[in-house]
């Protein structure tokens, strides 16, 4: 049996492993096939695909796209994306642009909250990859404001927190035009954060072709109601462990794996909608 994890971060994004590091790793963990799903970014792909080769793993095209929904975040994955494609690359300069200055607002609410975080203590953190919460969480733990990533989302920055702040202008239906455009699949993340079985339907008449059913988060209850709505629908079924390398370290990679199968009926799919 072939299996595959299809959600994971480099530091790219805000995982801590290069592209090189996590291929090796994958590897290691028994995996045929592995998508990196950075955040707003393609970075990472030819530099594991050059890797990949040589170690005889396959590494599937993907990104995973911050989007505002109603004053909410809903993260969409984009896989087998065209991720060489100039327009897709240009637009995805104006989401990192908009995430720096995201990260301004987001050190002006802790500021006024008596959190002295400077804006440039998360850009060193992140070293050029595309900015998120999760280097505020962890400037926050390095400058001593708080001890773990998860007091930072727990107290400040999480999605109801009081320094939580949108900017990605990207909405739902923009990103999903966006990955088809772009010759790939658009695969809704981890359903359970948006709880509301109603969005998922909209995304559907929106073009999403399917539901991240396997994820570290999701009860078996819940895998079990993706699978039934995913079967309902029609959609294709994914699932990956979201690691982000130490910056995560209890979120292993190769902690989901899915049948390869998963895959192939992905592959199918994009030649469908082709
Ligand atoms: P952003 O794209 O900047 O909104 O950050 C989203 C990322 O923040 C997710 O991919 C996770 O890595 C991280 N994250 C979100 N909520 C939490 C949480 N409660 N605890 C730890 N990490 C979180
Ligand atoms: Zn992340
Ligand atoms: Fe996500
Ligand atoms: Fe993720």
């Amino acid at each position: 049996m072939k299996f595959a994890d299809l959600h994971l971060h480099t530091n790219y994004s805000d995982g801590t492993y290069t592209p090189k590091e996590l291929v090796e790793k994958a590897v290691k963990a028994g995996l045929s096939c592995i998508s990196i799903t950075d955040h707003d970014t393609v970075g990472a792909i030819s530099e594991a695909m050059d890797v990949a080769d040589s170690l005889g793993i396959e590494i599937l095209p993907g990104i995973e796209i911050s989007c505002e929904y109603e004053l909410r975040e809903v993260h969409i994955l984009g896989y087998l994306i065209d991720h060489k494609s100039a327009a897709l690359l240009k637009r995805l300069e104006t989401l990192k642009e908009n995430r720096i200055n995201r990260i301004y607002k987001i050190t002006e609410k802790l500021n006024a909250l008596g959190i002295n975080l400077r804006a440039d203590d998360v850009f060193s953190v992140a070293n050029g990859a595309t900015v998120g919460r999760l280097h505020v969480a962890r400037a926050m733990v390095l400058k001593g404001f708080v001890k773990t990533v998860s007091e930072a989302f727990n107290r400040f920055i999480g999605d109801n927190g009081p320094a939580f702040s949108l900017g990605f202008r990207f909405t739902p239906e923009e990103a999903i035009k966006f990955i088809r455009d772009n010759a790939g699949v658009a695969v809704l993340a981890h359903p359970y954060v948006i709880e509301n079985e109603e969005l998922i339907f909209k995304f559907i008449g929106l073009g999403l072709t399917g539901l991240e059913v396997y994820y570290p988060e999701h009860s078996q209850g819940e895998i079990n109601f993706y699978l039934g709505l995913a079967k309902e629908h029609n959609l294709l079924v994914t699932g990956g462990s979201d690691c982000h390398g130490s910056a995560k370290p209890q979120v292993r990679i190769g902690s989901i794996k899915i049948p390869y199968d998963l895959v192939e009926k992905m592959k199918e799919a994009r030649e469908r909608l082709s």
